[in-house]
C-alpha cells in the first residue's frame, strides 16, 4: 500500500514546544517497520514553526508572520535533523520536500512534485513533506497540513492517509464542550451533515481544526483515497489501522 501519515504539532511537540521524543521514536520506528514490510510511506509533518518557537526561547508560538518564517526555518532545520538521525537508527533514508498551494496549482510543478515522490519512492526513501512556510504568504500558501496532506495523497494516488492528532476522531458533536459527545467509527458518506459537525473547532497547538479534517476527507473520499482520523498518542495505532481495526474515525472511499 502506498500510505500518507500526517502528523500534528500537537503530537510531536509538548505544550513547551519542545519535541517528545519518545512518541516520536515510536512514530519513526513505526513507519520504518512499515517500510520493511513493503508499504510505500510517505510523512506529512507539522511541527516546525513550534520547534523554531522552542528552540528559539520565544514566550509564545508566533503570530506575525515574520517571526513566525523566522521560527519556521530554524524549526524545519530541527525536525529534519531528528528525523534524519532516528530513521538512519533503522537503516532508513529520508528526504525533505517543502511545498506551497502554487505546487498544487500548476500543472508543471505538480508533475515535477508527483514525478520526485515516485522517484524517491522507487529508491526506497521516505519522503517528509510541510509547507515552505518560509516563503508563503496569504495568496499562496496551503495554510494547514491536514490540507496539504490530501492535497499530497490524492496526487500521488495514495491508498490511505492517516491523520494523526490530539483527538480520538471525528465526534456526534464537541468532546470539549459536550461530555455525551460520542466518537463516530466510520463515515461511508461524507455529506453536508458530517461537514457541518467540523464547524469552530480549532486544535490546539499546530493550525488545523477538524474542520480542515473534514474538508481533507472530502478530497481524499471522492478521489479514491481512504482516510483515518486517530489520535497520534499511540503510534502503533497504525498498526490496527492497517489492519482495518477500529480505532479512530475511518472515511470510506467513493468507489
Ligand atoms: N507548517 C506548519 C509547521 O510546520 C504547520 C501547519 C499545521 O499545523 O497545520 O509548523
Amino acid at each position: 500500500m502506498r500510505i500518507v501519515i500526517k502528523v500534528g504539532t500537537s503530537t510531536l511537540a509538548y505544550s513547551t514546544y519542545r519535541l517528545n521524543i519518545q512518541r516520536v521514536k515510536k512514530l519513526v520506528e513505526v513507519i520504518s517497520d512499515l517500510e520493511n514490510a513493503g508499504h510505500e510511506m510517505i510523512l506529512v509533518s507539522s511541527g516546525a514553526i513550534a520547534m523554531g518557537a522552542g528552540k528559539l526561547m520565544l514566550a509564545d508560538r508566533p503570530s506575525d508572520i515574520p517571526t513566525k518564517q523566522a521560527a519556521a526555518a530554524v524549526g524545519q532545520c530541527e525536525l529534519m535533523y531528528t528525523y534524519d538521525n532516528m530513521f538512519s537508527e533503522y537503516n532508513h533514508t529520508v528526504a525533505q520536500l517543502l511545498l506551497t498551494g502554487n505546487d498544487f496549482h500548476s500543472d508543471e510543478r505538480r508533475t515535477n512534485f508527483t514525478n520526485t515522490i515516485a522517484r524517491l519512492l522507487e529508491l526506497r526513501v521516505i519522503p517528509i513533506i510541510n509547507e515552505n512556510d518560509t516563503v508563503t504568504t496569504d495568496e499562496i500558501k496551503v495554510g494547514d497540513n491536514d490540507t496539504l496532506a490530501s492535497q499530497v495523497a490524492v496526487n500521488v494516488n495514495a491508498d490511505l492517509l492517516i491523520l494523526l492528532s490530539d483527538i480520538d476522531g471525528l465526534y456526534t458533536s464537541d468532546p470539549h464542550t459536550n461530555k455525551d459527545a460520542k466518537l463516530i467509527n466510520v463515515v461511508d458518506h461524507l455529506d453536508e451533515k458530517i461537514l457541518t459537525l467540523g464547524e469552530d473547532s480549532h486544535g490546539s497547538l499546530g493550525t488545523g481544526g477538524m474542520k480542515t479534517k473534514l474538508n481533507a476527507a472530502l478530497r481524499c473520499v471522492e478521489n479514491g483515497c481512504e482516510m483515518v482520523i486517530a489520535n497520534g498518542d499511540k503510534p502503533e495505532n497504525i498498526y490496527a489501522i492497517l489492519k482495518g481495526e477500529q480505532v479512530g474515525t475511518r472515511f470510506v472511499r467513493r468507489q
